[in-house]
C-alpha cells in the first residue's frame, strides 16, 4: 500500500535500536526523510547508516537525551519542522510502589509524559499552520492494563494518555492527526531486561521467565519491532486522516477485554 507520505519530514525519537528503530524502518521505506535520536552516539549513527542504505532514505542521526531540556533542543536545531514526529525515550525501572520517592516520580515524568508534551508543543503548531501532520507517541499496554512492579511507567503514560486525549481534538481540525500506540510485550532489549528482573525475583532461568511471559499472550510469542514500526507507519499515512486520539494496543491479544 502506497501510504501517501514520500518526501515528508519525520522524527523518531529513541530509534537506534527497538520499537523506535521499528518506526523509523516503516517511515524510511515509505519514503520519508528522517532525523533519528538515541543517547549513544555510535549506535545512533550506524543505525542511520544502516537505515539510509537499506531504503536509499535521507536520515540524520542525532545523539541526545530526549528526556532533557538540552538534547531536545539540540535535535530539533537539526530538524528544523517535521511532518511527522514518533515520541518515545527509555522506560522507568521496575520496583516497589513503597519505595519511588517524589523525585523518581518527576524523573519518570519527564521522561515519560513532558518530553513528548514538549516535542508536540514545538511541533504541533508548525504542522498545523501547513495543514498536515501526524504524531503517534510510543505508550505502553500499562495505560489499559497496569503492570503492578511497573508503577512509574503506569502512572507517566497515564498522564500522557490524558493529555493525548483532549489535546488531539484541538488541532485535528488543522489535518494533524495524534494518536497513541500501546505495545505489549516485544523481542526488544527491554524485554530482555523484564525477562531477567522476572528471572531474578522468581529464581528461575531467563528463558523460563520468557517462556511464562509468552503463556500470557494468546498468540503464544512477544512481538516484533517490525511489525510495531509498520502499524507506526499506517497512523502516519495519508489514509490515517479519520483516526485521532486513539489508543492502539499491540499485544498479541494479551488483554482480555471485549473492548
Ligand atoms: P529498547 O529496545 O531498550 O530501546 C530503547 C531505545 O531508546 C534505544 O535506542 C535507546 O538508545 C533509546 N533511548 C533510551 N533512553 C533514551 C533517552 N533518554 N533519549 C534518547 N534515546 C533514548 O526499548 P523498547 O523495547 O524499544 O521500548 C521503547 C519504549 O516502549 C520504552 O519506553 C518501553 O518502556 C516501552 N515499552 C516497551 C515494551 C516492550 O515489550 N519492548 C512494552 C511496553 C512498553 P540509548 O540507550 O543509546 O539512548
Amino acid at each position: 500500500m502506497d501510504l501517501g507520505i514520500k518526501g515528508k519530514r519525520g522524527l523518531v525519537c529513541a530509534a537506534s535500536k527497538g520499537l523506535g528503530r521499528g518506526c523509523a524502518e516503516a517511515l524510511a521505506e515509505a519514503g520519508v526523510d528522517l532525523v533519528i535520536n538515541s543517547r549513544t552516539d555510535a549506535d545512533i549513527t550506524r543505525t542511520a547508516e544502516e537505515i539510509a542504505a537499506k531504503y536509499g532514505a535521507n536520515v540524520t542521526p542525532v545523539a541526545a537525551d530526549i528526556t532533557t531540556e538540552e538534547g531536545r533542543a539540540k535535535v530539533l536545531a537539526e530538524l528544523g519542522e517535521a511532518d511527522i514526529l514518533v515520541t518515545n525515550a527509555g522506560g522507568p525501572p521496575p520496583g516497589m510502589w513503597t519505595d519511588w520517592s517524589r523525585d523518581d516520580f518527576i524523573k519518570a515524568i519527564d521522561a515519560n509524559m513532558l518530553t513528548a508534551v514538549a516535542l508536540m508543543q514545538a511541533l504541533v503548531p508548525g504542522m498545523m499552520d501547513r495543514g498536515w501532520g501526524r504524531v503517534v507517541n510510543i505508550t505502553s499496554q500499562s495505560v489499559r492494563s497496569p503492570v503492578s512492579v511497573l508503577g512509574l511507567s503506569n502512572t507517566a503514560r497515564t498522564g500522557l494518555t490524558g493529555f493525548v486525549a483532549g489535546m488531539s481534538r484541538q488541532v485535528a481540525g488543522k489535518g494533524v492527526c495524534v494518536n497513541n500506540i500501546l505495545p505489549g510485550i516485544h523481542a526488544t532489549d527491554r524485554a530482555v531486561s523484564l525477562d531477567g528482573n522476572v528471572s531474578k525475583n522468581e529464581g528461575i532461568t531467563p528463558e523460563e521467565a520468557r517462556k511464562r511471559r509468552e503463556a500470557t499472550i494468546p498468540t503464544g510469542t512477544y512481538g516484533q519491532a517490525d511489525d510495531f514500526g509498520a502499524a507506526c507507519a499506517f497512523l502516519c499515512s495519508q489514509q490515517a486522516r479519520f483516526i485521532v486520539g486513539q489508543n492502539l494496543l499491540l499485544d498479541g491479544g494479551a488483554l482480555n477485554a471485549t473492548l
